[in-house]
């Protein structure tokens, strides 16, 4: 019994001890990488899945002004579930949540768009919904995303192995190669912080982890790069950190090419960045209108 006791007691100062650390290290990210001010208008992506429930739990308890934002891309048998459960956490926290749906901005919901568009599930999502974060945020200074290390070392192996240098310069604490009038910087305050630190976390603040996730997840090629980089990191431990290391090293060079690059500028239908006449979104929000 006085064993039980005692190894609780013990658990129990260890998690304390994590869960200083944790914050310690989110606020040390976000200082290093100059990420938020309490001056800052913040708002938090927030899909209800850990990663941005932890980064909102935290942000809110660092920084004043901060707004939860929700975007429903009516995925179906996900979507409703995560959505309940942003609602719930934000009622709980006393936090402010903003909601937008693709059904009312583009008239019809995710799978709908796909059949019409032909377009990739993942890669449709992602530029609509970067592209409506982006018209709704105009008013705030930062978006806090709920990124973390394993996501960001997926994404550089990603990119390198698909040549893909323009999107390998927007990664980073700091998304975005350029900064735009019309963008609002997006920081990534758990950039430095692993999955399992995140999942560890989540539970002792009392953060629910849904185990369900997107039924698009499976046919995404950053499943196969996520195995394979757990396979990698059992092996050489500390090999995500790394990746992000070298990354770093070579971020400047890699933004200062695309910065210096010609024909940036905006989009001449929407007015949000884009390098081309006409930005990936719009060119999307036509083939759902014709
Ligand atoms: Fe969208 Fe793909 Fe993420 Fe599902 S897994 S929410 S389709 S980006
Ligand atoms: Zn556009």
């Amino acid at each position: 019994m006085r064993t039980a006791k005692k190894r609780n007691r013990k658990t129990s100062s260890s998690d304390r001890n994590f869960k200083r650390y944790f914050e310690k290290k989110f606020l040390s990210t976000v200082r290093k990488y100059k990420l938020l001010s309490k001056k800052d208008k913040i708002a938090v992506a927030f899909s209800g899945g850990k990663d941005s429930s932890v980064a909102l739990y935290v942000t809110v308890k660092y920084f004043p002004n901060v707004t939860a934002i929700a975007i429903d891309e009516g995925i179906p048998g996900y979507r409703e579930e995560t959505l309940e459960y942003a609602r719930k956490f934000c009622r709980e926290h006393k936090i402010k949540l903003a909601e937008y749906s693709f059904r009312k901005e583009f008239g019809m919901e995710l799978p709908e768009i796909i059949r019409k568009t032909g377009g990739r599930p993942c890669t449709t999502c992602g530029v609509l919904r970067r592209w409506l974060l982006n018209k709704k945020l105009s008013g705030y200074d930062k978006v806090v995303t709920g990124h973390n290390m394993d996501d960001e070392a997926e994404a550089v192996l990603m990119n390198l192995i698909k040549a893909n240098l323009e999107e390998q310069a927007k990664l980073g604490p700091v998304s975005g190669a350029r900064r735009h009038r019309n963008f609002t910087p997006r920081v990534k305050p758990l950039y430095l912080l692993r999955e399992e630190e995140i999942i560890r976390y989540a539970h002792l603040v009392g953060i629910r982890v849904l185990k369900k996730s997107c039924p698009y997840r499976k046919k995404a090629f950053r499943l196969s790069i996520r195995k394979e980089l757990a396979k990698l990191e059992k092996e050489m431990p500390g090999i995500k950190l790394q990746i992000i290391k070298s990354h770093l090293k070579a971020l400047p060079k890699i933004r200062a090419y695309f910065s210096s690059s010609a024909g940036f500028s905006h989009c001449k239908t929407c007015g949000q960045p884009s390098a081309n006449r006409k930005c990936r979104a719009c060119m999307i929000i036509e083939k759902i209108n014709n």
